[in-house]
């Protein structure tokens, strides 16, 4: 914090501050003292704060005081008869306890604006406040209002964990959010927050437009988020375990040897690959030097070119077809890393779903139709699998 006294800067002006503002800084004062007097004349002593309790206690009995608008009416410094009976809130009790004024300090600067830049007021740091020590005595110990700040702090940090549990319930109610549909009428769902923080989807186009704009729609986030979860686990196991049995089933030394023919077949297509592209760049060269004529020229080069493109396709066919009888087989595909990751996951996550799911359809009568991502994989790998077992029944 700094100290007016040494920031010649700001001792001027803030100086002359207190002198223009004197008489209202004495009537806080003193309402702040009114406030200890009233309480110690209820018998709650204020000098030894002891007990941890001690600033709940404050606050707790400080509401049975009479505030300062009260004050004032008594005074008669406001005739509105209505504050006649007006008792201190919570907030304004605690807005006291964290004001140095009860050290006999001064505090200036605790918001700042600068119109000619056009700056809005607004609320300045802490440790940018201007404190004036010693400006009138002291209502409270120094360590009674250590004592207060040190409830405050406390209190602050709570309220920040509830906020941040908070948020994290919100984000569970956009679990779904853009991949949920009705599938009836293609609409995105809506998403309701009831009683007791119960979620429900329902179809928008229902709700606006009644049986005119679909099928009564309605799924509590409960019973979806199970059925999603049931629906990718099942997903999820399938596919581990036709991968499993496929890896397992290409230890075999049979496959290793069909492996070892593939591979030397790749090979020898590769080298084929090579020649006639050499054959293509040597007949270009030999219509160059008039060895051949034009019309013979185009009449081989599209002959080569036809091969090329047979030994290519070839040549592909049999590298995936090498790759179906690796080891590790699967591993590769995208779906292998999310599968990994989820299996066996008990609860719906945003992450989850997001690297799971693609959509999902609801229809009348709470029936669900998942789409999952990287589907092309799933379904090429589930050929395999079938495959593979007719090989062997055969
Ligand atoms: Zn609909």
């Amino acid at each position: 914090m700094k100290t007016a006294w040494t920031k010649n800067r700001n001792a001027d002006s803030v100086r002359s501050f207190a002198y223009r503002k004197g008489k209202f800084m004495k009537s806080k004062v003193e309402f702040y003292k009114a406030f200890f007097e009233e309480l110690e004349k209820k018998g709650f002593g204020v000098a030894q704060p002891s007990s941890p309790d001690y600033v709940v206690d404050i606050q707790f009995k400080g509401k049975a005081i009479k505030s300062p608008s009260a004050y004032r009416y008594e005074k008669g410094i406001v005739k509105n008869e209505k504050m006649k009976d007006v008792l201190w809130k919570t907030y304004a009790i605690e807005d006291m306890l964290r004001d140095e004024v009860y050290l006999g300090n001064m505090v200036r600067g605790k918001t700042h604006s600068a119109m000619h830049k056009g700056e809005k007021r607004h609320h300045v740091p802490r440790s940018e406040w201007i404190v004036v020590q010693g400006t009138h005595e002291p209502i409270v110990s120094r360590e009674l209002f250590d004592a207060v700040q040190a409830v405050n702090e406390k209190k602050i940090q709570e309220h920040k964990k509830k906020l941040e549990k908070a948020k994290g319930h919100l984000k569970r109610d956009n679990l779904f959010k853009g991949k949920i549909f009705c599938g009836d009428c293609g609409i995105t769902m809506g998403c309701n927050v009831g009683n007791h923080n119960s979620k429900s989807y329902y179809c928008t186009n229902y709700r606006e437009n009644g049986a005119m704009g679909c099928v009564k729609k309605y799924i509590s986030a409960r019973k979806l988020e199970k059925a999603v979860l049931e629906a990718v686990q099942i997903h999820l196991k399938i596919f581990l375990e036709s991968r499993n049995a496929i890896q397992s089933r290409n230890k075999d030394a049979e496959i290793g040897k069909k492996r070892k023919v593939l591979e030397r077949e790749i090979k020898d297509l590769g080298q084929k690959e090579v020649q006639y592209q050499q054959k293509l760049s040597s007949i270009y060269l030999d219509y160059k030097d008039k060895l051949l004529t034009v019309q013979e020229y185009f009449m081989l080069k599209e002959k080569y070119q036809a091969t090329l493109a047979e030994l290519e396709a070839d040549s592909k066919e049999k590298a995936l077809l090498l790759n179906e009888m690796q080891e590790d087989y699967g591993e590769d595909l995208e779906l292998s890393q999310a599968a990994e990751q989820y299996a066996g996951q008990k609860i719906v996550t945003p992450n989850m779903v997001d690297a799971l799911i693609e959509r999902i359809e609801v229809f009348a009568k709470g029936r669900i139709h998942i789409v999952f991502r990287f589907e092309d994989e799933y379904r090429r790998l589930l050929e395999k699998k079938s495959d593979m077992e007719q090989e062997v029944a055969n």
